[in-house]
């Protein structure tokens, strides 16, 4: 894949008008507006005019999920299987344009948007597995000629709503397994990146996913998600995006009793314990700390690291650091892009401010980029603070960017006891040969998912999940998604 080859299919595949997915059909959307999309490292490249879409369009997807559920939810499990094996096979077959249509819109290196993609396949082969593996319990009864069992039924209508720093892989963890447990789907994506579900969704088609299945609005948090979270005929939320939003819509769901799975925000701890290759562990840190220019909600935002050790830490991260290339996904070499749009580079950027005004020290980057091709993206250099201390803004606040802040600490315990300091807890790691140290940090840390010795890298079979502010309901991917999508019954029978 060259430079020559995304560029020029941006300039055959741009500047279209598109619309909503409703029953089956590509319709406008009842305001009969929409709004415009730009190449996020070209300012001036219109990539598509998209809905600006209103309740009324909300309520004709959800009565369509609402209808189509009705038969899905009876297809049985191995045909709903073998729609998503399909779907999978063409998420493969397509690879490069929808890695093209990514990395325009999120700003994400195609290698990145091609691994994204590749995930995907991954998760929804997962939940397609998932299928066969919606089981119940049989377990001894009270009386002679009884059976005694519990059986799993789909829920119906699933409200998937979508951040913007993960276009293809966010949407298709939540529809996949909708669609493999039996339930419907509305599904709205960020309004910062709609394009790539634009193709998601013409794949599920493609893949036979009947009319009223998949359901796609495209429009504003308030106009669309709003009027979604609230509809009386969805009857679960899956929702991934920040913690403020995930606690508004729980407190809707709440008051009607509607099941919720929220994927929130992060400000996971890299713990570093007297570990001899500080070389690897500052490679996992920086990888795991920058890819995605640190809009990862797993992103390692805090090393915290012994006070013997700090020094030596340090050197190797800024060294480490100094390997990114930042600049526009196509590039060769490139392994940083811009950030989503100026709106976030000024927030990023106002905590680069805060961090130095705190008293924290900013060994390396934080500089925005704006000469040359620079001054079509959101570019900013990756950032390295040290000297930070726990009760500092950046060591507590998710700042969802390239930024990443050196604690020290004199021993174990009190590294355990920073690292769950904040409000949040959705992954954390720890560098240690010790064996206790590792054990005595996978019981200790308050967070979803532990790493021990590497990144926060997750496996696409696996539950996925946060804990405190991070998350809440059940764990995405993985088994753990049967107690979102489906049902309980109990059920006693004579004979
Ligand atoms: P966000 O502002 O919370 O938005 C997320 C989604 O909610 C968007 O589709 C947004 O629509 C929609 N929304 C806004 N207002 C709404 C309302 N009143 N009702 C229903 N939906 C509404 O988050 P973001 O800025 O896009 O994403 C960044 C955040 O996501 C970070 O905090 C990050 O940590 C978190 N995140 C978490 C995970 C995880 O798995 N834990 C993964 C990725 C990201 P608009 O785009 O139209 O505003
Ligand atoms: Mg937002």
């Amino acid at each position: 894949m060259s430079q020559h080859e995304m560029l020029t299919w941006l300039e055959q595949n741009t500047g279209k008008t598109y619309r909503n997915f409703i029953n089956g059909e590509w319709v406008d959307s009842s305001s009969g507006k929409t709004a415009p999309l730009y190449h996020v490292a070209r300012k001036d490249q219109l990539l598509g005019h998209f809905p600006d879409s209103t309740e009324q369009d909300v309520n004709a997807a959800v009565e369509a999920a609402h209808e189509a559920f009705k038969t899905w939810s009876k297809l049985p499990a191995p045909d709903r299987s073998a729609i998503l094996m399909k779907f999978a096979d063409l998420l493969e077959r397509d690879i490069d344009q929808l890695a093209y249509m990514l990395s325009a819109e999120q700003g994400k290196t195609l290698a990145e948007s091609r691994g994204e993609v590749g995930r995907a396949v991954k998760e929804t082969r997962f939940a397609a597995g998932d299928a066969f593996r919606i089981d119940g319990e049989t377990l001894p009864s009270e009386r002679a000629n009884v059976w005694n069992s519990t059986i799993r039924y789909p829920i119906g209508v699933i409200a998937a709503i979508a951040p913007w720093n993960f276009p293809i892989v966010t949407p298709v963890r939540k529809i996949a397994p909708a669609l493999a447990y039996g339930c419907t789907v509305v599904f709205k994506p960020a309004s910062n990146t709609p394009w790539a579900t634009i193709k998601l969704v013409e794949l599920f088609a493609e893949a036979g996913v009947p009319k009223g299945v998949v359901n796609l609005v495209i429009g504003s948090g308030s106009r669309v998600g709003d009027p979604l979270v609230k509809h009386p005929l969805v009857k679960g939320i899956s929702f991934t995006g920040s913690t403020k939003q995930g606690l508004a819509i729980n407190e809707i769901a709440a008051k009607r009793l509607v099941r919720t799975q929220l994927e929130l925000g992060g400000k996971n701890p890299a713990v570093v314990l007297g570990y001899s290759d500080l070389e690897y562990a500052a490679k996992q840190i920086v990888s795991a700390a920058f890819t995605c220019s640190g809009q990862r909600c797993t992103a390692i935002s805090r090393v915290i690291v012994l006070k013997d050790q700090a020094e030596a830490l340090t050197e190797a991260l800024v060294k480490e650091i100094k390997h990114i290339k930042v600049g526009p996904a196509w590039e060769p070499g490139v392994n940083m892009g811009p950030l989503v749009n100026t709106n976030h580079l000024e927030s990023v950027q106002e905590y680069i401010k805060i961090g130095k005004e705190e008293g924290a020290r900013l060994l390396t980057g934080g500089e925005v980029l704006s000469e040359g091709e620079f001054a079509s993206g959101s570019y900013m250099t990756p950032a390295l603070f040290d000297q930070v201390t726990p009760d500092m803004r950046i060591a507590k606040e998710e700042i969802f960017g390239p930024v990443l802040s050196v604690i020290a600490v004199e021993n174990e315990q009190e590294a355990f006891e920073v690292a769950n300091s904040v409000a949040y807890g959705l992954a954390a790691a720890v560098f240690t040969e010790n064996l206790s140290s590792a054990y005595r940090f996978a019981e200790q840390i308050e967070s979803g998912m532990v790493h021990v010795n590497h990144g926060t890298a997750s496996a696409a079979h696996m539950p996925f999940g946060g804990v405190k502010q991070s998350g809440f309901g059940a764990y995405s991917i993985g088994s753990t998604n049967k107690d979102f999508f489906t049902e309980m019954k109990v059920v006693y029978f004579q004979f």
